[in-house]
């Protein structure tokens, strides 16, 4: 007569937090499968710079050279002026 009783052991819960990333430009959160490697991209948006917050806007670009010259002085004003 076999009265086998395992009095199972009640698990215990507990809250298992793993570290991930985050993206700073979509909010996607992951675990990464290699530990303390950070991917060169966000899984969803693919984005090279997840792991950068979004700087203020940049200002204008320079205007491109060249297209910016001087007036020239010397031109003369050969402008006619209809009446
Ligand atoms: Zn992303």
């Amino acid at each position: 007569m076999l009265n086998i009783s395992v009095k199972q052991s009640r698990p215990v819960e507990v809250d298992v937090t793993k570290k991930g990333w985050l993206c700073e430009r979509c909010g996607h959160e992951w675990i990464p499968k290699v530990k303390g490697f950070a991917p060169a991209v966000c899984p969803k948006c693919k984005s090279p710079y997840w792991n950068r917050p979004r700087q203020s806007a940049k200002p204008a670009p320079p205007a491109k050279p060249g297209l910016t010259k001087k007036s020239n002085p010397t031109r003369p004003s050969s402008r006619r002026v209809k009446t």
